[in-house]
């Protein structure tokens, strides 16, 4: 087999700091495979520990001290699905990266289906790898507890409010997360689809779950107030954007 993991680790040494400590565990039966993952991403700069089947790899994900799973579908005992499924319907949300077979989309579909946060098929390269790693990592740490500006707020995701000269509102975790991933990056037109993805976490959204969505954004505004409530804006169709390019 012409993997690619063992000479790539060597260019990825010099990266390794600009990494955090995120803890992954990587599920696969294949050996080589599985050691590669786990040196590439040891090198990376993070926590790895492994399991070489699906029953190992279920009991170590309900300790939930991972922040990332990398999940082969095809493994000995329990496939990668019900993995998946059974970690979902205990609610772990864990970010979970599925390894399919190279254009099988059903697997994608599946994967997805059981509550998969994102794929890379088989064989893939190291780059796309971490790229994906750190994708899911970062998305999830949008969760995080830092403070953060929007618009006249000042907003405390451990206190669970904002605050502005005037006045301070409180604030529910999923309406800070809302906040976070809109003034992450102002301007962008985040759809109710990405936010169903990274703020609850759906991957199959309906016409309900994103009328979900707008009644949330309905309420943050109101809470807001005038100020703050203009600059989260609808983009008719699409989904909303930040508009204050101040910060
Ligand atoms: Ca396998």
């Amino acid at each position: 087999m012409c993997w690619p993991l063992a000479s790539a680790t060597l260019s990825l040494v010099n990266d390794r700091a600009a990494s955090g400590l995120a803890h992954i565990l990587v599920v696969e039966d294949e050996p080589s495979i599985r050691q590669g993952l786990c040196d590439v991403l040891t090198y990376r700069g993070y926590a790895v520990d492994s399991a070489d089947n699906g029953r190992d790899a279920l009991a170590k994900g309900e300790q939930g001290q991972f922040d990332l799973i990398v999940l082969d579908i095809m493994l000995p005992e329990l496939d990668g699905l019900s993995v998946c499924r059974s970690l979902r319907s205990n609610n772990r949300e864990v970010p979970v990266l599925m390894l399919t077979a190279k254009g099988d989309e059903q697997d994608v579909l599946n994967g997805f289906d059981a509550g998969a946060d994102d794929y890379v098929t088989k064989p893939f390269s190291v780059r796309e790898l971490l790229a994906r790693v750190q994708a899911l990592l970062k998305r999830n740490s949008r969760l995080s507890t830092a403070a953060f500006r929007a618009g006249p707020f000042e907003v405390l995701p451990e206190r669970g409010c904002a605050r502005s000269n005037q006045t301070q509102v409180e604030l529910s975790a999923r309406e800070i997360a809302i906040l976070r991933l809109l003034t992450d990056d102002p301007g962008r037109i985040v759809s109710r689809r990405t936010l169903l993805r990274d703020v609850w976490g759906m991957s199959n959204a309906g016409a309900v779950e994103t009328r979900t969505v707008d009644v949330h954004i309905a309420k943050l505004r109101k809470k807001l107030g005038l100020e703050a409530a203009q600059l989260l804006e609808t983009v008719r169709g699409q989904g909303y954007r930040w508009c204050d390019s101040s910060h």
